[in-house]
């Protein structure tokens, strides 16, 4: 199979056949990513893409769902997309799923019939990172677009027959928001119905816009104990039927559950972890490293 650069893939994608059909990302503009900052987006030749499938129907001929690599390969055109997943019955025939990482603006080319078709053609559980449900959060972090265009797409979406997966951005707007973070985060997902959210709380590598707004103060840092509550709000506000996927090293609690089968359980390990931190460990903020994974010091 041929990878150029780094791939990144959800945490739950990991038994899923990655497919590269494009390198980079074609916004790669959001103020907390670093993932391909010196990767020029580009659509991969269909030749290495079926080199590629005829590679995996001999190796993996009974797989049955690929994710699509890398950035938000939904930008491709209709056409591309479905050439994409004709090509993949054709040779791996109990392909049931094509997943890939999608943004809103994504959604955005494409009209109704084409999502249906796209949908036919087994597309579907996009990973999409929603981030905030707070206009000024979503364009400190230049997404692109406002929380009432993010829920008018992904209604389309939906209405398509295509399953999302919502990445949201815990302390997106800073200390002292993170209620009111999680409150208009949590209207978004309550209107947009995701299967699935994905939780992280916010950080940056060296070489992006937020990094250097943490390091200039310029963007405060939520403390560990905002973590907590703001979570704990978005918990209590979340009126879905999903699975709720907080296990990015970045959480400060790590916890994975269905709601709203499990909202009392979530809830309870907030509270432990509350109850178990110092006052001090409430009042600090994170110490971050690889992938924003947080150690709360003594
Ligand atoms: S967060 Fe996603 S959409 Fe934004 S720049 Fe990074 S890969 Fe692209």
């Amino acid at each position: 199979m041929h990878y150029t650069g780094t791939i990144y893939r959800p945490p739950f994608e990991s038994a899923s056949l990655l497919l590269q059909v494009t390198a980079g990302c074609s916004h790669n503009r959001c103020a907390f990513c670093t993932m391909y900052r010196d990767v020029p987006f580009r659509m991969e030749p269909m030749e290495q893409i079926e080199r590629d499938l005829d590679e995996a129907a001999r190796r993996y001929p009974h797989v049955r769902r690929v994710f699509l690599e890398n950035g938000d390969p939904f930008v491709l055109s209709t056409e591309r997309l479905a050439a994409i997943s004709e090509r993949i019955h054709e040779r791996l025939p109990e392909v049931e799923t094509i997943a890939m990482y999608a943004s809103v603006l994504n959604i955005k080319t494409k009209t109704d019939a084409e999502l249906r078709a796209l949908r036919a053609l087994g597309i579907n559980e996009l990973n999409i990172g929603v981030e905030s449900g707070l206009d000024d959060a979503l364009q400190a972090m230049e997404k692109g677009y406002t929380a009432a265009e993010a829920v008018a797409e992904l209604t389309r979406l939906r209405e398509a027959g295509i399953d999302f997966g919502a990445n949201v951005i815990l302390g997106a707007a800073g200390a002292g928001r993170g209620p009111e973070n999680a409150v208009m985060t949590a209207e978004l997902l309550n209107a947009t119905k995701p299967y699935l959210i994905f939780t992280g709380t916010i950080h940056a590598d060296p070489g992006c816009p937020l990094y250097e707004n943490l390091q200039s103060g310029a963007f405060t840092e939520s403390t560990v104990g905002e973590y907590l509550d703001e979570e704990e709000t978005l918990l209590q506000c979340l009126d879905i039927d999903c699975r709720y996927f907080g296990l990015h090293p970045s959480n400060i609690v790590p916890m994975d559950g269905r709601l709203p089968a499990d909202r009392e359980t979530l809830l309870a390990q907030i509270r432990a972890a509350r109850e178990a931190f110092t006052p001090r460990q409430l009042a600090s903020r994170p110490r971050r490293y690889g992938e924003g994974a947080v150690v709360i010091e003594d």
